[in-house]
């Protein structure tokens, strides 16, 4: 064992002061931080595909025959559990090649840095988002910049942007970016297929589609153009329209992922992650997020 995996897993079982911590690993302090980052046991989501990520904030991984991709390092003090979650399933974060990066906030990118440094996998990220994952400030179009200004994270070393629909191939799986812009401005869904003899089945880890500006953001903006409301619905469209047979968002409660896994546990001869529908229902309840955001914007002005 490396000596900076020692004091990560001593790490996950006792809580270490700040002071002892490399800096990318320096917790942040946030309201829901702590709910968030509770401990969950990881489990396989289906085939080739596992949740090693918190309570709060879903990191998943895939197995290939060629190594580990590893898709969002969630908050700086989610590295240690992510680690030993990989490692509960018999693997190693020294196989992660790719980690994979959803959208540039600090509870999903904040461990990439620590996680890159103890893997040296490539971070892959949209050309948007590759300098905001860089320097660890949000950029000003981003909605949520007003509250994000406290909430820098760890910068990641290097970054390799990916172009709407490019392909990352490892071994015999393929992981393919769908530009879902309107959360953030460069946010990223994910998918690739797992399969068996029978059939391959289609994943999507699908990025936040939630309309949560902060400060004097504005979704229907008549200044911005395009219109960020626009934007966001047009990404919505996107994830609706996806090949998806499994769904995994960013934060695991708007996809059922706990109920699916417990529904598993009691009966592994079905896998309720199965649901043609479900990218669609996601898709659904981000329009009335949406929707709901845009009258209270409404109502304000
Ligand atoms: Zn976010």
């Amino acid at each position: 064992m490396i000596p900076a995996l020692t004091s990560l897993l001593l790490a996950a079982t006792s809580p270490a002061a700040a002071a002892d911590l490399p800096p990318d690993q320096i917790p942040i302090d946030c309201g829901p931080c702590a709910g968030w980052n509770r401990d969950q046991a990881p489990f396989r989501i289906i085939g080739n595909t596992y949740y090693v990520g918190v309570h709060g904030v879903s990191s998943v991984l895939i197995k290939t025959r060629a190594g580990l991709i590893l898709l969002d390092g969630d908050l700086p003090q989610s590295v240690p559990l992510i680690v030993a979650h990989i490692r509960a399933l018999g693997l190693h974060v020294n196989d992660v090649r790719w980690i994979l990066s959803s959208h540039a906030h600090f509870d999903h990118a904040g461990g990439i840095a620590a996680l890159q440094r103890l893997s040296g996998a490539n971070v892959a990220a949209s050309t948007v988002a590759m300098p905001v994952l860089q320097t660890g400030l949000l950029p000003a179009d981003d909605p949520q910049y007003d509250a994000g200004k406290g909430q820098r994270f760890p910068p990641i070393a290097h970054v390799s942007p990916v172009l709407d629909g490019e392909t990352i191939r490892l071994g015999e799986v393929t992981v393919t970016a769908h530009y879902t812009p309107g959360h953030t401005p460069g946010g990223v869904t994910w998918t690739w297929q797992s399969c068996d003899n029978l059939r391959c089945q289609d994943i999507v880890y699908a990025d936040s589609l939630n309309a949560a500006p902060s400060g004097r953001f504005r979704f229907d903006d008549p200044a911005r153009h395009p219109n960020p409301a626009t934007v966001l619905r047009h990404s919505i469209a996107v994830v609706r329209a996806l090949r998806c047979d499994v769904v995994i968002s960013v934060h695991p409660e708007f996809t059922d992922v706990f109920a699916k896994a417990a529904a598993n546990a009691a009966d592994p001869a079905k896998n309720a992650f199965l649901d043609a529908t479900a990218c669609r229902r996601y898709a659904d309840d981000a329009d009335t997020r949406l929707n709901a955001e845009l009258q209270r914007e409404a109502s304000a002005h």
